[in-house]
């Protein structure tokens, strides 16, 4: 089809009050007036002018969230008293859980079904269970007696927060992965600067909204918007700033390493993945479809944890295969404001032209392509819009570049096995290390399995399922360090020793 009208789809107004930079509680333009327009993909037409930071209002976050931590109450306050605040973000978050999701799905095209079940309560759920720890980041005390004297010293080992913390998100879960990093830092005492994706910063905008309604305090939570080439990049290589919570693609992190090595910064690293999901032929074909679908497909691909590689015992691949291409064509798929649709638009035309290289990739090298392949227009879109169809790749090897590069979009590529070993083998072949899956009945066979992947997360019969109190990373090129749980208050504090002398 050419694209020859505009889209007849209405977008509704972003719900956000203004588009504005946040910093030291006030909103504010950017200083030399510069924004940029943030382009719907279900249109293609712009939906709000967001300010470029220049490297000034940068600087003036930075001497903000540097003076709320240095001077400011916040990392003096009880956790107590962090804890009230943070439950407020909370509870707002529950009460602007349309508005979160409608910014979601208008700046990213994720489907409004999917924005309101799980993102805005997943960040209510982030705040709720990092308020719940504020007031228990505490020290444990021992006593030792080392030589040369061997007399006994008391020693506190307590926990202290690091100071002004960077955190640098992607676009395909804007508020879920602001939230994950925001929340922890800030129920640990340290100061926030915030740089959203520049594809998708109306959730962060709404979110700052909801951090001054709870009554943060000025400088504790800064929001600048703009490119990461500039705004990113200043924040990295700034002496002032203590740790960089990066989430994005392993290249970019790569460049952070590098860019913050002269200010040595601590860093968490929550990088790219390309995940098996594997089907033996034991299991619950049903689920195990289901599981698949969402696995890959869920947010249009764009998940760091996609099952992207399907491995599936020889005796059931075929009817798998089959099973999938018509739970697919099942899926409502089309304009991602109406709640019955699950599959909305690719996020940027970036990522669509990205997808389709990859589908003239997969069939250059030899791959059949089962399913999809092309882009499509729902109704009232007049040819507009980064839709793009599930796609299924079958006679695939795991060397092929469609099971080694991170596509990041709605692109499967599935792999027969015959034995367990070889499966195992087949999902550590690659450079991530991110998540994996598993589908059996049989639980000792899923045990072992799970256990032999070199990756951070595995679901047993499920797939694609979080939570705010389960630990998540990184093996490999996939990153270091973890969110969500408690472990990730290390990477948010530093371990003080104070020794007393007992003798
Ligand atoms: P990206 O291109 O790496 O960008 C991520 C963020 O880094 C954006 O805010 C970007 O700003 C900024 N940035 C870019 N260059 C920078 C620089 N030189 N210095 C500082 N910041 C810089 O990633 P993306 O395309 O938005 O997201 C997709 C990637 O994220 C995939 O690889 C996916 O696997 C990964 N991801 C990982 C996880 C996880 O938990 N492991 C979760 C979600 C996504 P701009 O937007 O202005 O470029």
């Amino acid at each position: 089809m050419t694209a020859t009208l505009n889209s007849t789809i209405a977008l509704p107004k972003p719900p956000i009050k203004q588009a504005k930079l946040y910093i030291n509680g006030q909103w504010r333009s950017a200083s030399d007036g510069k924004t940029r327009p943030t382009i719907s993909p279900i249109t293609e037409t712009a939906i709000a002018d967001i300010p470029e930071a220049s490297e000034q209002d940068v600087e003036d976050a930075i001497v903000a969230a540097r003076r709320a931590f240095d001077e400011g109450p916040w990392p003096k306050m009880t956790g107590h008293e962090r804890q009230k605040i943070l439950n407020r973000v909370s509870e707002l978050s529950e009460y602007y859980a349309d508005d979160l999701a409608l910014c979601e799905t208008l700046d990213m095209g994720k489907a409004i079904y999917f924005a309101k079940a799980i993102d805005a309560h997943a960040v209510a759920d982030l705040f709720r269970y990092y308020a719940g720890m504020a007031p228990e980041i505490d020290g444990v005390t021992r006593l030792v007696a080392p030589p040369p004297d061997y007399t006994p010293k008391h020693v506190t080992i307590v926990r202290e927060p690091l100071g002004v913390v960077a955190a640098i998100t992607p676009f395909n879960l804007p508020s879920v992965l602001a939230a994950t990093k925001i929340a922890p830092a800030l129920a640990a005492g340290n100061t926030v600067i915030h740089k959203p994706a520049s594809n998708t910063p109306l959730s962060a905008i709404k979110l700052a909204e909801i951090f001054e309604e709870a009554g943060l305090p000025a400088g504790v939570y800064n929001l600048v918007t703009g490119s990461g080439a500039k705004v990113g990049d200043q924040l990295v290589k700034h002496p002032a700033i203590n740790k960089i919570s990066f989430t994005g693609s392993t290249e970019v992190g790569m460049n952070i390493i590098r860019n913050s090595a002269d200010t040595l910064k601590k860093t968490t690293m929550e990088l790219g993945g390309k995940s098996a999901n594997i089907v033996f032929a034991d299991a619950d074909m049903d689920s195990a479809i289901a599981n698949a679908f969402f696995g890959i497909f869920y947010n249009q691909g764009g998940i760091c944890t996609a099952g992207s590689r399907l491995l599936v015992e020889r005796s059931i691949h075929d009817a798998v295969v089959d099973g999938l291409v018509n739970y697919v064509s099942q899926i409502e798929l089309g304009n991602p404001l109406d709640p019955q649709v699950l599959f909305g638009p690719l996020a940027d035309a970036r990522q669509l032209e990205k997808v389709m290289q990859y589908v003239k990739i997969g069939q250059q090298d030899g791959a059949t392509l089962r399913s999809g392949g092309e882009r499509f227009y729902p109704d009232g879109s007049n040819g507009k819009g980064y839709y793009f169809q599930p796609t299924i790749f079958t006679n695939a090897t795991n060397e092929m570049r469609i099971a080694q590069e991170e596509i990041f979009g709605p692109v499967l590529t599935v792999i027969p096995f015959d034995t367990e070993a070889e499966a195992i083998r087949i999902a550590n072949s690659t450079d991530f290390g991110l998540a994996s899956g598993v589908h059996t009945r049989d639980i000792k066979k899923a045990m072992r399995v799970a256990n032999a992947m070199q990756a951070g997360t595995c679901w047993i019969n499920c797939y694609n399922i979080f939570d705010a109190s389960v630990p998540f990373g990184g093996y490999k090129s996939s990153g270091f360090g973890r969110e969500n749980g408690k472990e990730v208050m290390e990477d948010y504090t530093h371990t003080k020793a104070i020794w007393i002398d007992l003798s």
